[in-house]
Parts: structure tokens; C-alpha cells; sequence
């Protein structure tokens, strides 16, 4: 990327953990004009369709888990989470179980910025505002064992978050819940990787306690990872998975819901008539011929192996070699999802004083020397296009070692 000074950037962030395809690709651009050219715009909403919707729900249904075979579309991953939350309390009611209308989700967990979406969702900054989270959600504590882990090893740590979601649903009543909510890596949380022990024992819990398991792959889907989706990478077996961000490489603005069958065919039995929810912008034909273009080429260049074999593996070892540098407290990484995080002290991991300085010295001096990153707080969070070549994580990890340098510098000097 260039600025309008035309000074050049690699963005190491993919836009917004979208761009997956990179800039310029000139299929995407081709498949949005034809669509346009050929049908500019038709509504899913009476018994009609379109062909490039049709196809990428086909698609679709050929990448995900076996067990998935349905899609419905919104424009935006808050969308998709906004649909999850109606389609969830709708399936319990065909169940003749009104009552499990309760939401489980998760501090520091995202799920977009609108109303369900900020609920489930556990960003504090966003619930002190506008009265949220809404009635019918509640959160659990994060598996974020660098952070929050204390003593405990990892394993430990884990299946200690884990089962705090047994503890909700029983203080709750089993009967109350509707649904788990999470990232399988949290994405704007600073790219938790949970510990080995914490998916299998939430998967344990939803299944004893029969509740919907929601895996939100909106940043973790189409290749992220190393694989297909997140729940491919660390084995999860969702019921509904919302989608978006690499869905279009972020070309065009399309979101969606993943539903496994057996929630599907509840919907579609006889007389359980509609789930009354859907937008004008449901499926639009444009985004979705966009879509079906990007996941074709995600496909048909083996992208996705490329991540998995080569570059993930290529990013973790060149991340290794800063984790002797003085800042970096720990590195980890999974495809091409990758954190670094900032400490004072490597043992205790200890921060510095005042949270979030070193992240944003950090993500300046980087930016200062053309590379676009980002900061949780002193978190350093990587999610380049998934086109990127070993020649560029080379570069991309040479103007990182500069600016923990740098950093390193700022903190250290006596002012
Ligand atoms: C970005 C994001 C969303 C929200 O998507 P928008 O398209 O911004 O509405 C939801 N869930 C996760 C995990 C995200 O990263």
C-alpha cells in the first residue's frame, strides 16, 4: 500500500484481518462488474434466488465441516451474529423448550458492534455504553493464559476457564441456556489461542448440558488458520458458525451463517413456519459473485495448504528468533494469525506501568518504518493476506525487530 505522500506499507493486517486475497486482484473486480452488469441487485425473500447466491451457498456447503449443509446471508459479521442470537431463541421455541433463552458468552470476546452483537460480545469499553449487554446474555472469563494464567500451567489454566462455563449453566439452570458463544481464537481480544485442554471440555459441557455451540469464525474462516476454519484447526463441531471479513477478501461487504443440519431441519419441518428475519441486502448478488470468485481462488490456488505447509510454519519459526528479544514476553501464532506480547519482565510476565504504551510505541515505530500492524494493549497482533510470501514475513519481521528496538529504546531511556 501507498500513503499520498507515496511512502509504501506492508500491511500486516489485511485491512481489517479481511483482505485475505490481498489488494488488486482482478477476478474479484471482474466478478463484481459482471454480476452487475448481468443483475445489479434481486431479494431472497419470496421463494426467489439468485445464481451467484445459489453457488456460493453450494460452495459453501462443500468447504465446511461435513455435518453443515446450510447458509443464510446479512451484509456484515455483526449481522450474522444479530441473526444467530433470533435464530437460536427461534429453534428452542420449535423444540417446545422456550425457556432456554439465555446467551453464555465471554469477556473480551467480539462479536461486532451492534446490539447482539456488542451483547454477546465481552468488550467492557463497549457494555459501559448504551446499557449493554441486553438482557439474556452473560459472560465467562477468557482463556487467556498468558495474560491471566498466574501460576497455573496452561493445560491447568484451561480446563479451569473451561469448566467456569459449567458453573454458569448450572448457576443459570440448564434449561434456561440457549447457546455458547466464541471465537475459536479470539481475534481483537489479542489473538487468544486457547490452551490444548479448553475446546474439548467446553464441547464436553454443551453436549451434557444440551446446549447450541456458536462458533463465531468471522476472523478464524477461509484460511486464516491453516485450514478451511478455525473449527477445522482445533476441532470443534459447531452448530452455527457466522462468517464474513475473508468470506469476499473484504472486496465487497457480505456476512453469514453456517447451520449445521440438524438446526436447519428443525426449521424446515412442516408447520414451523418462518424465522421472521431477513434484509434487503440478504444475499445481494453482487457481493456474493465476489465471494464465490474468492473462495474459487482460495480453492483452486491451494491457499489454504500454502498457509498450513509453508508460510504458518515459515511466520512461527521467524517469530521465534524475537522471543530472546528484552520486550517479548511470549510469541505465538497459529496460521497466519500471529501475537506478540510486550513485558517488562519475561519471568513474571509483568507489564509495563501504564497498559498500553508499548503496544502503541510499538505499532507507531513499525508504522514509522512502513509496516502496518496493531496494538491490544501491549499485545502485537499479525494477520497479513494470506498471499504473503516468505521474501516479505522476512521483511515483515525485520521492521518488527526495529521497532521493538526502538520500543525497547523509548522504555528504557531516563527521559
Ligand atoms: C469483525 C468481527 C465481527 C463483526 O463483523 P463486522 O463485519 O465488523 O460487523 C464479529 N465477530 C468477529 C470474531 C469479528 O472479528
Amino acid at each position: 500500500m501507498w500513503d499520498e505522500q507515496g511512502t509504501q506499507y506492508l500491511d500486516a493486517f489485511a485491512g481489517l484481518w479481511c483482505v485475505n486475497l490481498g489488494y488488486g486482484r482482478k477476478e474479484l473486480i471482474d466478478a463484481a462488474s459482471q454480476q452487475m452488469a448481468q443483475l445489479p441487485y434481486y431479494n431472497l425473500f419470496f421463494n426467489t434466488s439468485t445464481e451467484p447466491v445459489i453457488n456460493l451457498a453450494k460452495t459453501l456447503a462443500s468447504i465446511a465441516p461435513a455435518h453443515i449443509n446450510n447458509a443464510f446471508f446479512c451484509g456484515s459479521g455483526s449481522e450474522a451474529n444479530d441473526t444467530v442470537f433470533r435464530m437460536v431463541r427461534r429453534y428452542w421455541d420449535l423444540k417446545q423448550q422456550p425457556t432456554k433463552k439465555i446467551f453464555i458468552g465471554r469477556h473480551n470476546g467480539y462479536h461486532g458492534s451492534t446490539v447482539a452483537g456488542a451483547s454477546l460480545g465481552g468488550m467492557g469499553y463497549m457494555h459501559k455504553q448504551g446499557d449493554l449487554p441486553i438482557n439474556g446474555v452473560v459472560h465467562i472469563n477468557q482463556p487467556y493464559w498468558f495474560g491471566e494464567g498466574g501460576d497455573l500451567t496452561p493445560e491447568e489454566f484451561g480446563l479451569q476457564r473451561a469448566q467456569e462455563l459449567e458453573s454458569k449453566i448450572l448457576e443459570i439452570g440448564a434449561d434456561n441456556v440457549a447457546a455458547f458463544v466464541a471465537e475459536p481464537i479470539q481475534g481483537a481480544g489479542g489473538i487468544i489461542i486457547p490452551p490444548s485442554t479448553y475446546w474439548p471440555e467446553i464441547q464436553r459441557i454443551v453436549k451434557k448440558y444440551n446446549i447450541l455451540l456458536v462458533v463465531d469464525e468471522v476472523i478464524c474462516g477461509f484460511g486464516r488458520t491453516g485450514n478451511w476454519f478455525g473449527c477445522d484447526t482445533l476441532d470443534i463441531k459447531a452448530d452455527l458458525m457466522p462468517i464474513a471479513k475473508g468470506l469476499s477478501s473484504g472486496y465487497l461487504p457480505i456476512g453469514g451463517v453456517l447451520i449445521a443440519d440438524h438446526v436447519a431441519e428443525t426449521f424446515k419441518q412442516e408447520n414451523s413456519g418462518d424465522l421472521n428475519h431477513g434484509f434487503t441486502y440478504s444475499g445481494h448478488p453482487v457481493c456474493a459473485a465476489v465471494a464465490l470468485a474468492n473462495v474459487n481462488i482460495i480453492r483452486d490456488e491451494n491457499i489454504i495448504e500454502n498457509v498450513q505447509q509453508n508460510t504458518g510454519p515459515y511466520l512461527a519459526a521467524q517469530l521465534q528468533r524475537l522471543s530472546d528479544h528484552p520486550l517479548v514476553g511470549e510469541v505465538r501464532s497459529a496460521g497466519l494469525l500471529a501475537a506478540i506480547e510486550l513485558v517488562k519482565d519475561k519471568t513474571s510476565r509483568s507489564r509495563f506501568d501504564s497498559k498500553g504504551t508499548a503496544g502503541s510505541s510499538c505499532r507507531d515505530h513499525a508504522l514509522a518504518n512502513g509496516l502496518i500492524l496493531r496494538a491490544t494493549g501491549d499485545t502485537m497482533l499479525l494477520s497479513p493476506p494470506l498471499v504473503i510470501t516468505n521474501t516479505e514475513i522476512d521483511q515483515l519481521i525485520s521492521k518488527i525487530s526495529l521497532a521493538l528496538d526502538n520500543t525497547y529504546n523509548d522504555l528504557t531511556t531516563p527521559k
